[in-house]
């Protein structure tokens, strides 16, 4: 793998750092030839659909070519699916929420190892539903099973991470998805994690394994923040009212009536962040020519060298599994004993100049269930966190690697984690 990015910052003092990014689940930096090419874009960018000028064909243009750049990258069908840009995946899976007709007795199926992301928009709508997870923190393929032949007669939507953001495992989402679909359900696949580390084939609409709804952010592959996206059936947002309207939603308004526009516009009200989704689209581009097998076989290489290292040193507990294999992403969490994780997370930037991510990962009552809190303990610790007291409250520590990562950068930090059990007194804050 041959991608540059920075890897040195100016501080304010105006001296130079050298940084590792090993936080990389949480977001990723533009790739250079991302950044350059989004640079050039910059140069050129207007406001789409609606002007007749040069720029604004241009933009128009780029804008709808992100659209079927990433129809390409996750094997959507440009004739069946829509996709609809968003501010990243929060976004698009609250949008799903919004635009669904709830009956009181809905069930949504979800697991118990979602980020908040893929649940809270659930709770405000349905009844949630969680599939349980194993001891380990794996996805119990067999309860899901259970729950959905359980709730058949109410549900309405499974959705389901790709890939976990704490333990780094990959769903089996072809399983998952004739499981729904044999129940009648549709299939939502939260993929902000797994898009940017693994192949996504949709598959055509009348597979049993394919994945109906799917959303995902641009700055979690390569590109910067602002974009996400939402795909899913044309003929599902053909009805009903967007969730937001104003400028770019219609067809036609008069004084007391309106036609909505068809989708993909339906849905993205006022002017849209074009120059995010043309960055997006040349980042799925650049990731669908790299080959996501080579993205995969890399990151999977580094994954198990860091783990080899990790289980060598002693007082580190792992959460979720010891070893690399290929239904997991390089995504590892961990504890040392005896050093409070946000510690642990400062000691690493501070002393090595390596960025990784501590506490509950926007993924609370995983983490809970990954650190066997007992319920007193989670009431507790709620309690704490509710008044602000957070720098007590209990996580973990969480390396994330990109396809930016090297061997080197696996060394540094091994070595640094090292160093800190060695001596976790003088790192404790
Ligand atoms: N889903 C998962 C699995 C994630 O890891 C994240 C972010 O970390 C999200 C959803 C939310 O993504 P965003 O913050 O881009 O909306």
């Amino acid at each position: 793998m041959n991608f540059s990015y920075p890897r040195q910052i100016r501080l304010p003092d105006g001296s130079v750092m050298p940084f590792i990014n090993l936080d990389n689940a949480a977001s990723t930096q533009p790739l250079d030839i991302v950044a350059q090419k989004t640079a050039e874009f910059l140069s050129y960018y207007s406001s789409v659909h609606r002007g007749s000028g040069y720029l604004s064909e241009l933009s128009t243009r780029a804008f709808e070519e992100a659209r079927q750049q990433l129809f390409a990258f996750v094997g959507a069908s440009p004739e069946l699916d829509t996709a609809i840009f968003v501010k990243n995946t929060t976004e698009a899976i609250n949008k799903l929420a919004n635009r669904f007709e709830w009956l009181p007795d809905d069930v949504v199926i979800i697991s118990e190892m979602e980020h908040h992301s893929n649940d809270l928009p659930w709770r405000k709508k349905a009844r949630v539903v969680k599939a349980r997870v194993d001891i380990s923190g794996a996805l119990d393929l067999d309860d899901l099973r259970v729950k959905i032949r359980e709730h058949a007669a109410n549900l309405k939507l499974v959705a389901i991470t790709g890939a976990s953001n704490v333990t780094g495992y990959i769903n089996d989402l072809r399983a998952i998805a004739r499981l729904a679909h044999t129940y009648g359900a549709p299939l939502l696949v939260d993929a902000a994690q797994l898009a940017p580390h693994r192949r996504i084939h949709m598959m055509p609409h009348d597979h049993p394994e394919h994945l109906d709804f799917i959303a995902f952010s641009g700055h979690k592959m390569y590109a910067p923040f602002g974009c996400g996206v939402l795909i899913g059936p044309k003929e599902f947002f053909q009805t009903g009212a967007p969730d937001y309207c104003g400028g770019g939603t219609v067809r036609s308004v008069t004084k007391d009536s309106v036609i909505w526009a068809p989708p993909p516009e339906r849905d993205e009200a006022g002017s849209p962040n074009v120059v995010g989704a043309v960055a997006m689209g040349i980042a799925a581009a650049v990731l669908s020519k790299t080959g996501m097998r080579q993205v995969a076989l890399h990151e999977q290489r580094l994954l198990e060298k860091l783990l080899a290292g990790l289980r060598r040193i002693p007082n580190l507990t792992l959460y979720g599994s010891a070893f690399a294999g290929p239904n997991r992403l390089g995504v590892v969490a961990f504890n040392i004993q005896g050093l409070h994780h946000l510690s642990a997370a400062r000691a690493l930037a501070g002393e090595a100049g390596i960025s990784v991510r501590n506490g509950c990962f926007c993924a609370h009552p995983y983490v809970h269930r990954l650190l066997d809190l007992s319920p007193e303990e989670i009431a507790h610790y709620s309690k704490l966190a509710g008044q602000g007291n957070l720098a007590v409250v209990p996580g973990m520590v969480r390396i994330s690697i990109g396809l930016y990562n090297n061997e080197n950068d696996i060394e540094k930090a091994i070595a640094a984690i090292e160093e800190l059990e060695q001596n976790p007194r003088h790192y404790a804050q």
